[in-house]
């Protein structure tokens, strides 16, 4: 295997774990892998059916997804190859799929690992639809079931070291921002018509990504943004914004501030917030190819940012990570209920 770290041009069917027997890795690594190589060409009938039992079949099941009894058993297999385990406790049969957003579902895993691949990339939702020549109205249905997986993601990212915040302000939807009765823009409405969203890093690579609500941020929403994931004893580099100055005190942290206006000035390598900055220009990026998404999900989308940003490195890796940890969350998002509550 060779370090993952090393700068060199992959070849396009090439994954992180070429040369590694299966034994080696675990089933979301396996099916990420065979989906890449189909992608690439390695496509042949029925392959994408027989992965998906592997898959399934690779995750225990320790408790019963309806009663949470710890007494199941192993009970054969369904049509599919797929295991079947049964519940000592309340009688009742489940699958490895029961109780996760695979329950139920109507296309393959192998599917929605493409469709994972694609959402982590700069090619927003129309761009996914297009390209697979899929129905327009599947991929926001994949993104929900997304977003219910990574729910929580950032919560365990703690910065530490030198920590550079920033805020950035993206747009509200129009009929959101305030507006005087002749449809001008209501005096000082800059910044109530737009999100702020939260951004720091530190130098080993570590971000997140916090949606402050609409409007400039305040000691309460800098503190409820930052206070916990910055490591006291840490050092924030930012900017001289007065909503800091709570963190600032109240994780008696020593701090570097500059003046916005001079630092713009600066050529990008002495730029002392350039990281932050960078993840700005890139964060803005990636909400406009999603052109015209519902802001009230925006949690959601900076979830998916945010593991777009972090380790692991490789885009597979982020993918296997992600199926991973679908497995094993107990979390379901049924077809009809969503487009019952989302009926455009
Ligand atoms: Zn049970």
């Amino acid at each position: 295997m060779h370090a993952s770290g090393m700068k060199r041009r992959p070849r396009p069917s090439g994954t992180p774990w070429d040369g590694a027997p299966d034994s080696d890795l675990t089933p979301a690594q396996i099916i990420v892998r065979d989906c890449h190589r189909d992608i690439y060409g390695y496509r042949h009938a029925g392959a994408s059916a027989a992965g998906e039992a592997d898959f399934f079949n690779g995750y225990e099941r320790e408790n019963c997804p309806r009663c949470g009894s710890g007494a199941v058993v192993r009970d054969g297999f369904d049509s599919n190859g797929v295991r079947r385990w049964r519940c000592r406790s309340c009688g009742r049969g489940f699958g490895p799929a029961t109780g996760t957003i695979f329950e139920g579902r109507r296309l393959p895993v192998a599917d929605w690992t493409e469709f994972l691949l694609e959402a982590m990339s700069f090619d927003g939702m129309a761009g996914i639809a297009r390209s697979d020549r899929r129905s327009e109205t599947t991929p926001p249905y994949w993104l929900a079931k997304l977003f219910l997986v990574l729910e929580g993601v950032q919560d365990g990212t703690v910065l530490s070291g030198r920590v550079q915040i920033d805020e950035m302000l993206y747009p509200l939807a129009l009929a959101d921002q305030p507006r005087m009765p002749d449809g001008s823009r209501m005096p000082g409405g800059y910044s109530r018509s737009n999100l702020c969203i939260g951004i720091g890093c530190d130098a080993l690579g570590l971000s997140v990504f916090r949606a402050e609500g609409a409007g400039k941020t305040s000691g309460a929403r800098t503190m409820a943004a930052f206070g916990g994931c910055i490591e006291r004893g840490s050092t924030p580099v930012h900017d001289k914004e007065n909503g800091h100055n709570r963190l600032v005190r109240e994780l008696g942290l020593a701090d570097e501030r500059y003046d916005s206006r001079e630092i713009k000035r600066l050529p990008d390598r002495e730029n002392p917030l350039r990281d932050v900055n960078r993840l700005c220009f890139l964060l803005r990026l990636f909400l406009d190819s999603h052109n015209g998404f519902d802001r009230s999900r925006i949690g959601g989308y900076l979830d998916l940012f945010s593991v777009m940003m972090n380790p692991p490195r490789e885009r597979m890796e982020k993918a296997a990570m992600v199926l991973d940890r679908a497995m094993s969350s107990p979390k379901t998002l049924r077809y009809r209920e969503f487009y019952s509550k989302n009926p455009s």
